[in-house]
């Protein structure tokens, strides 16, 4: 990735038919056009700055590309945001690799943590590392805990086996400090020193999740004479689809109408920092505007790198909602 000072990059990950559909007799309707970063749906087609196809594209190969960058970016004191969008089932939590007991490592997330470990190996007689993972969820615009020790230590699962919110605990506020720096005041933050630690942070939070789309950071500090901190946002997004899908049920609906507001606050403040020639003018970025996209502010455009990795079913059954999610990701470009 070019050291240009605001890098949006824009990726498509198509996972192959799945048992389902292929029961259903669904039939493939999305084709990478060969040798182009080009995916053709009905009459439609949209380039990408990376398409990864259902045929079995090595995990290895979509990691170097959109997140190794990015990693390499934290050590030069880059922030970077790696987020993952799409309907429910097209694959956000396979490609980030944060489902709960996943011991595959095919996931963005293991395989950020291995690079991560993997340098600091070889930098660590010269430089003094700290890193501080957390991991939070935003759930009808609250930012949610996932590593508060009170709540993990709580043995109240709910029925469907998830950690129930320890109820009355004050939602963490997100803050903005004079140099712009955002912080989750009263969420945890771990320090860990070794990939296990790491590793088990992932797992309790996975275990604590309400939904299926948490956010998790790991802000790293290092150095002492030359302090150099930059922070890595690795995002498991809400299902796009559901704002549409609530219905009649009210809670439901209301819950769709904040995923709403943070989907397309994210399409809004993406689509304004991809467009140059508004941010020379100096045009509005309206982060302000959800909790998702104040949370991620310093860490989104600026001096930091955005990767976003459009996930997509390949079913024509889902055909609408695919157009959908390509539509919002080529607006991101
Ligand atoms: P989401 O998080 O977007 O709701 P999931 O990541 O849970 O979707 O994926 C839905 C299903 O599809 C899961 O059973 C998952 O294992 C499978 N799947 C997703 N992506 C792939 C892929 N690239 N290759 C094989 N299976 C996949
Ligand atoms: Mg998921």
């Amino acid at each position: 990735m070019e050291s240009d000072d605001c890098s949006v990059k824009v990726a498509v990950h198509i996972r192959p038919l799945i048992g389902d559909e292929r029961l259903q007799g669904c039939k493939d309707c999305v084709t990478v056009v060969s040798g182009k970063p080009q995916v053709q749906i009905g009459s439609h087609s949209f380039t990408f700055d990376h398409v990864y196809g259902s045929t079995g594209t090595p995990s290895t190969e979509m990691y170097q590309e959109c997140a190794a960058p990015l990693v390499d970016g934290l050590f030069q004191g880059y922030n970077a945001t790696v987020l993952a969008y799409g309907q429910t089932g097209s694959g956000k939590t396979y490609t980030m690799g944060t489902g709960c007991g996943d011991t595959s490592q095919t996931g963005i997330v293991p395989q950020v943590m291995n690079a991560l470990f993997t340098k600091i190996e070889t930098l660590k007689d010269q430089i003094e590392f700290q890193i501080n993972v957390s991991f939070i969820e935003i759930h009808k615009e609250e930012v949610q805990d996932l590593l508060d020790p009170s709540t993990i230590n709580k043995s109240d699962t709910t029925s469907n086996g998830k950690v129930a919110h320890v109820p009355g605990k004050p939602p963490i506020q997100i803050r903005e400090s004079s140099n712009g720096v955002i912080t989750l005041a009263g969420s945890t933050e771990v320090s860990v020193s070794t990939l296990k630690e790491m590793a088990a942070c992932l797992d309790q939070g996975s275990v604590s999740r309400a939904t299926d789309s948490p956010e998790n950071g790991t802000c790293n500090g290092s150095l002492k004479e030359e302090y150099l901190c930059a922070k890595l946002h690795l995002v498991d997004l809400a299902g796009s689809e559901r704002a549409k899908r609530t219905g009649s049920d009210g809670m439901r609906f209301k819950e769709g109408v904040h995923i709403n507001k943070g989907l397309l606050a994210l399409g809004n403040v993406i689509s304004a920092l991809g467009d140059e020639k508004k941010r020379k003018d100096g045009a509005h970025v309206p982060y302000r505007d959800s909790k998702l996209t104040r949370l991620l502010q310093d860490s989104l455009g600026g001096n930091s790198r955005t990767v976003m990795i459009a996930c997509i079913s390949p079913a024509d059954i889902n055909a609408e909602e695919t157009l959908n999610t390509l539509k919002y990701a080529n607006r991101a470009r």
